[in-house]
């Protein structure tokens, strides 16, 4: 019998979830010991769960998307107001806050200058491995179909997304996948792969041999995250991207960077690819763009780019043939007109930057205070810490350990996250992405519990 839950009284509905939802990320055998957490209510950076539970949410809605922080009111005004005068509409011909938005958008993006809308981070890449695609039948003799992506890297959920998935658990049991996607290394120095001076650049080079060894006029482009997000946070190291570019240009590989994560305020600049002084091709946007107050992704190009899909001859076949139905929904580029008035007005960019610095710098202290921490890594309010068993050989701390540290923060009130059964092995980074209003008091609270955490699991 289904429970029915009443919207006033929400004693049933823990019920109800255990019994009904299939989530997301989750072995649902541990239901049957334990409840499922479910959330009421969000303020600011708080969070309220069904039983009344009060946590400080230190990862932006889970996944590093509630860039602005819960219960803005003026987003769902916007929201509200949009719907009511028109929600939808799709296919040929726009709407409203879609071209107002894409015109603000452009010009937090010098360089770029279409808009393509969707639904998810997934599907803006998607789009784009279309379109490299199209680009290589119509433009390349069908050559340069190939897209490289880099280890430990994550672009989604779908067959295709998964075809360049850098992290192996997560991409195991789905296969076979499309051909066509070659992996290149990742370029974390922590765990080197070269032992060199100029790490950046040698990293970069490691793109160019694997060009090389399948040939430049196969392959179309490169995905790549700015700072690498559920593969551990890695920030690239100095000369990385400025090498990565000479190599997209030499042969002509077009480069898309996926700010799914980064995007939209997360390292303190509007996107993560300027802070290295990098130009795209393509950049996919999804999670922080409107915060999580409605479904959106975006995929911009250059008008370059843009004019592919113009010119070929034979006009009918010449277009991008795609659609996304839910990307005309007009609630997604309201919300996201109004979370980037909300960013700017608040000068929340230059509060990332400040609490980042400030988060760094608490986490530094704790890694002279407890030797499992290995490495510290961050860009803006997006930061990991690495945990290892021993300093001298990085041997990864023990998974379940690293679990329990997100565990006793939970219990604590404050919600952290880690790798997690994403990359075999080394599944051993606490990852910290607060909503971009966070104050010197929160960033205080969330390493005092990692602190305490630390000290509870690993003495
Ligand atoms: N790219 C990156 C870098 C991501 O972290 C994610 C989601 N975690 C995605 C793409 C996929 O986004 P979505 O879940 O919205 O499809």
């Amino acid at each position: 019998m289904n429970t029915v839950v009443n919207p006033n009284d929400i004693s049933g509905v823990v019920e109800a979830d255990r019994k009904h939802v299939w989530h997301h990320l989750s072995q649902h055998k541990q239901y049957e010991t334990i409840d499922p957490r479910v959330f009421v209510e969000g303020r600011g950076m708080k969070l309220w769960d069904a039983k009344g539970q009060e946590f400080l949410d230190a990862v932006s809605g889970g996944v590093w998307t509630v860039n602005v922080g819960y219960g803005r009111e003026t987003i769902a005004n916007a929201i509200r107001d949009q719907l009511i005068k028109l929600n939808y509409w799709a296919g040929a011909g726009g709407n409203v806050p879609a071209a107002l938005f894409a015109e603000k958008l452009l010009t937090k993006m010098p360089g770029m200058s279409r808009v393509y809308y969707s639904n998810s981070g997934s599907e803006a890449n998607e789009k784009v491995y279309k379109m490299v695609r199209q680009i290589a039948h119509r433009h390349h003799g069908g050559k340069k179909w190939k897209i490289l992506y880099r280890d430990r890297d994550y672009h989604g959920t779908t067959i295709g997304t998964l075809a360049t998935s850098g992290q192996d658990q997560r991409a195991a049991q789905y296969g076979p996948y499309p051909d066509g996607f070659v992996r290149v290394p990742h370029c974390l120095e922590y765990r080197k792969q070269w032992d060199v001076e100029n790490y950046g650049e040698r990293a970069a080079d490691a793109i160019e041999e694997v060009i090389l060894r399948e040939g430049a006029d196969t392959i179309g482009a490169i995905v790549l995250e700015p700072v690498t997000a559920g593969g551990g946070v890695i920030v690239p190291p100095k000369g990385y991207w400025e090498r990565v570019q000479e190599i997209c240009k030499k042969y002509e590989i077009l480069l898309h960077i996926d700010e799914v994560v980064c995007g939209v305020g997360r390292t303190g600049k509007w996107f993560g690819y300027q802070n290295y002084g990098i130009e795209p091709d393509f950049v996919t946007m999804a999670k922080g763009l409107a915060s999580g107050y409605a479904a959106i992704s975006c995929t911009v190009t250059t008008e370059r780019v843009f004019d592919l899909f113009k010119d070929a001859p034979d006009d009918t076949m010449s277009y991008f043939r795609d659609i996304s139905t839910f990307g005309g929904c007009t609630a997604g580029p309201a919300a996201a007109l109004e979370n980037m008035r909300i960013i700017e007005d608040e000068g929340l960019l230059e509060n990332t930057v400040k609490m980042g610095e400030r988060l760094m710098a608490n986490l530094a202290a704790l890694k002279e205070k407890h030797a499992v921490i290995g490495d510290i890594r961050g860009a803006g309010l997006f930061c990991g810490a690495e945990l290892v068993a021993d300093r001298a050989t990085k041997e990864p701390a023990d998974e379940k350990k690293v679990q329990a540290v997100v565990g006793d923060c939970l219990a604590q009130g404050v919600i952290i996250g880690a790798t997690n059964r994403s990359l075999p092995g080394l599944n051993n980074t606490l990852c910290l992405s607060p909503a971009l209003i966070a104050t010197a008091a929160d960033i205080d609270a969330i390493t005092n519990a990692i602190d305490k955490a630390l000290t509870k699991v690993f003495g």
